[in-house]
């Protein structure tokens, strides 16, 4: 079990949500030399502090809400669909179908919502990401699309719930399990959080990622770093630009920013357990067969609604031509997410690699409906794998976005 933020931190378990920021002062988040976040103690802390990040961190503590009846996947299938936003500016803008857009409108219009909390571009430079609440629907659209570089959205979190206000979060899956971590502890959040939402999560990249483009294109973005930076969305999935100072405008394809570029990320969302959003109300993603874009398109989500609540948002959204859906069957998920199937099999043996190696073990609960699906054989070799990776190389900074040490998964 880990015991103190240092052990969390130096075996590669922090997702760098900031969640612990809120809860002890003197914790902060810095930035890794090669661009992730990671929290920070700025002075020796008691050992009650320590207990409670280490209880309350959803990179080592998570127990799922997943039933024997649900999906071993993807948990609760309330109602599962192919969607978009009805307004056709937003599904363009949007990173997908704007289906995250849509219901954050529809939140805040219909009232049950004061404000968002999500993620806009924003904070030292074009690749950073800051939290924001968004109170008028006009402004949701700077907060869409998918940014993949680190930012530390729970920051915000104590600062939202001292609003007093109700909210809905919009973030990714680990952020929604770090609010789900703290409503045991803290009675504002059932109070307070009206809705939460995530898209399926690959992976939050390394900032270092993205910088590999502008060094592919002869530019060091060291010293000439881009004024605006967005990945996709203005259709879908949409081209990754940037805009340079002098003018200049870098552009690339999201397939040459996903298959040519040597993605880095943190060693926990390589072994994540619910990077499919099993804690949120609902979960959304892109809708591509076998999770690649064959061109462009007007912009799809794959949704899954796991709680009645979001079932009867969706229905709500529809019903006003908010959302224009179609249900699918929940094979269609794996058709069109594989990567996640896998992680979801094949997890547990990864984190027992790293464990055998020498990493604490994190508080996983109720997570592993999907291991079985998998023969032992296949798990073993994901556990040998693992171990192997694990004994050659730190877990700690940066590990290739590979299928690491998954074995026969
Ligand atoms: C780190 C990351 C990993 C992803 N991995 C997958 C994947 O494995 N499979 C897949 O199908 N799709 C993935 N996506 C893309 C995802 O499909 C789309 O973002 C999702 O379908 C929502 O589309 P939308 O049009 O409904 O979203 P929009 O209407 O554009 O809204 C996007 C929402 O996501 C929030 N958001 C964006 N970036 C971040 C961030 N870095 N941290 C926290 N919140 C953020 C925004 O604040 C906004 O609320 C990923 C996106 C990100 C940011």
């Amino acid at each position: 079990m880990f015991r103190t933020l240092n052990e969390i931190t130096s075996n590669g378990f922090c997702m760098g949500c900031g969640l612990c920021t809120g809860l002890v002062p003197d914790v902060g988040m810095d930035e890794t030399e090669d661009g992730m976040m990671i929290a920070v103690a700025k002075r020796a802390l008691t050992g009650a502090e320590h207990s409670l990040i280490t209880r309350l961190c959803p990179g080592v503590s998570l127990t799922a809400p997943v039933r024997d009846s649900d999906d071993p996947v993807w948990g609760t299938p309330l109602r599962v669909a192919e969607g978009w936003s009805g307004d056709p500016d937003e599904r363009f803008r949007a990173s997908a179908g704007g289906v995250m857009t849509a219901i954050n409108r529809y939140l805040l219009e219909s009232g049950r919502a004061d404000f968002i909390l999500q993620v806009r571009a924003g904070g030292k430079d074009a690749m950073s990401s800051e939290p924001v609440f968004i109170r008028d629907p006009a402004d949701l659209l700077d907060g869409s699309q998918s940014r993949y570089a680190p930012c530390a959205p729970l920051t915000a979190l104590h600062a939202a719930l001292d609003t007093g206000e109700r909210f809905a979060v919009s973030l990714k899956p680990c952020d929604i399990a770090g609010v789900e971590n703290l409503r045991r502890e803290d009675s504002r959040v059932s109070r307070q959080v009206v809705f939460t939402q995530a898209m399926f999560c690959g992976t939050v990249p390394s900032r270092d990622s993205s910088n590999e483009l502008f060094r592919r294109r002869g530019i060091d973005p060291d010293t000439d770093t881009p004024l605006s930076f967005r990945w996709r969305g203005n259709g879908c999935p949409g081209p990754t630009v940037a805009e340079m100072p002098d003018g200049r405008t870098v552009t690339a394809t999201y397939n040459e920013l996903w298959n040519d570029n040597p993605w880095t990320t943190s060693f926990r969302c390589k072994i994540c357990p619910d990077a499919v959003g099993l804690h949120t109300d609902l979960a959304t993603g892109d809708f591509w067969e076998n999770a690649e874009p064959l061109g462009e398109s007007p912009g799809e989500n794959g949704i899954i609604a796991h709680t009645p609540l979001a079932r009867e948002i969706l229905q709500a959204c529809e019903a006003e031509g908010r959302l224009v859906l179609r249900d699918i069957p929940i094979d269609d998920l794996n058709k069109t997410q594989p990567h996640h199937q896998r992680l979801r099999q094949s997890w547990a043996a990864r984190v027992a690699g790293a464990n055998v190696a020498g990493a604490p073990m994190p508080d996983f609960r109720n997570l592993s409906a999907a291991v079985g699906q998998v023969s032992t054989d296949a798990q073993a070799a994901t556990f040998q794998g693992a171990l192997e990776r694990a004994r050659k190389a730190a877990i700690t900074g940066c590990q290739p976005f590979d299928d690491w040490g998954s074995g026969g998964t």
